[in-house]
């Protein structure tokens, strides 16, 4: 391996050998122990490239499942991780707090669209959708609405592997067939019916109208992903549906959750993907693009009001305190990034990544076995009738100098934003081939 590390060749001498244990001994995420696809060993990353310990360069078409916005390796990112290890890695937040914390907690609300004021910090993204689904029910408790004790959201959403967070998850792909009756039970709405980009229509709102009709004094809240469902679908949907399901939350004395988990920090064409409707939710998750890609961190931020109204009920403060709450590592590297994607002209990366990405993957609209292609900010989805064959997609995508992870029916890119118009091209061609031998299998 390229600048292999001599404290770790001394358990694996060979990269064939360090392969073998990995593959005896490491879990892959949802992958079997007993025949895992196989893993390619990354030496470094730098910039758009992931470089495999063969030398193989491979274009980063997933920044890393929507994190490395700047890239890989980013001197400003690594300056930031370097001088804050020379203060403190960490000390805990109860009692004591810290600089980074402070900053990034100003910057997150500059960033944000204006009616935010508390920020509470969280390890990763699920456990931000567990705290917000807790702010939830404490909110609803402090109001005696002590009936409130379920949940509302969308199919085909994506919000977590953790416990409550997998029980707003789509219930197809999302497990509880598995998990079955362990599970919170929740209630699940259909998508919204109109996608991004189509006329609107005010019967989209009916799923949520009937459900809030019969079902709204036992909901706390309804959560949801902005505009864009990410992991459970790939699906883009009319920026309206918001501006209309704040209208009935208020109504009914319901919360409105927006997950921003994948969408916020410019990944959609706006900073916050809420913002394409103008609308505000009374909470928000964030993680992910968070710290440019470089550890976990996630922040809860909601109003005055649910703050002050959670803090108010029985218990008197909100129950809930991580261990690596605002980790300072963590909070510094993310207000670097957050500087960084404000000092660089990210929105207009964004849209002229968005516009090639529209004109380059439109051919595969007319492949035979492509449902759809669907373009939003810098996530360029191909939709096929069939699910694909990873084994074979990934060895390819590899053979071709690209990383791209498929799931289900669904190829689609979301590059860091770093990416010139060379390195998208070939990312796009190479997409675009192995979807064609992949279709062209399927058909045989
Ligand atoms: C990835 C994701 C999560 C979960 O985040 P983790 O850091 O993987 O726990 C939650 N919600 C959305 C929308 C996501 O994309």
């Amino acid at each position: 391996m390229k600048q292999y590390d001599p404290t770790v060749q001394q358990y694996v001498p060979t990269i064939q050998q360090a392969l073998a244990w990995d593959r005896k001994h490491l879990w892959h995420p949802y992958t079997s122990t007993e025949d895992p696809l196989p893993v390619y060993p990354v030496s470094h990353a730098e910039g758009v490239r992931i470089y495999l310990a063969d030398g193989t360069e491979l274009i980063d078409g997933m920044s890393s499942w929507w994190c490395a916005v700047h890239g890989y390796n980013h001197p400003v990112l690594n300056a930031a991780v370097e001088t804050q290890i020379g203060k403190m890695s960490h000390v805990m937040f109860g009692g004591l707090t810290h600089q980074p914390a402070i900053a990034l907690g100003k910057e997150l609300l500059k960033m944000l669209p204006d009616g935010f004021d508390w920020i509470f910090y969280a390890d990763s993204g699920s456990v931000a959708v567990e705290v917000a689904l807790k702010m939830a029910i404490q909110y609803q408790q402090s109001l005696g609405e002590t009936q409130r004790d379920h949940f509302v959201t969308i199919r085909r959403g994506y919000h977590g592997d953790t416990w409550h967070a997998m029980s707003v998850c789509d219930p197809v792909t999302g497990m509880h067939s598995i998990f079955g009756t362990a599970l919170p039970q929740q209630h699940f709405l259909a998508p919204p019916a109109v996608k991004w980009g189509e006329p609107w229509r005010d019967d989209a709102m009916e799923p949520l109208r009937q459900v809030l009709a019969q079902h709204g004094e036992q909901i706390a809240a309804l959560i949801l992903e902005p505009i864009v469902q990410g992991a459970g679908g790939m699906y883009f949907y009319h920026p309206n549906y918001l501006v209309e399901a704040r209208k009935l939350c208020d109504q009914y004395g319901v919360l409105l959750i927006f997950d921003e988990i994948a969408t916020g920090f410019g990944r959609t064409g706006r900073m916050f993907a809420m913002e394409h409707a103008g609308v505000l939710p009374d909470i928000v998750t964030l993680g992910k693009a968070l710290t440019g890609g470089y550890m976990t961190l996630s922040a809860i931020v909601t109003t005055q009001r649910v703050a002050e109204t959670v803090c108010r009920g029985e218990a008197g403060c909100f129950m809930h305190g991580p261990t690596f709450m605002a980790n300072p590592l963590a909070c510094s590297v993310a207000l670097a990034s957050l500087q960084l994607l404000q000092r660089e002209p990210t929105l207009e990366r964004v849209a002229k990544i968005e516009a090639q990405l529209k004109r380059e993957l439109a051919p595969a609209s007319t492949f035979a076995g492509v449902t759809e292609v669907r373009v939003l900010g810098t996530i360029g989805v191909i939709e096929l009738d069939e699910p694909v064959d990873m084994a074979f997609m990934q060895r390819r995508f590899v053979e071709l100098g690209i990383w791209v992870r498929p799931f289900g029916r669904l190829c689609y890119i979301m590059p860091p934003y770093i990416i010139q118009p060379d390195e998208l091209t070939q990312l796009t061609t190479g997409l675009l081939t192995v979807v064609q031998e992949m279709v062209t299998r399927q058909s045989r």
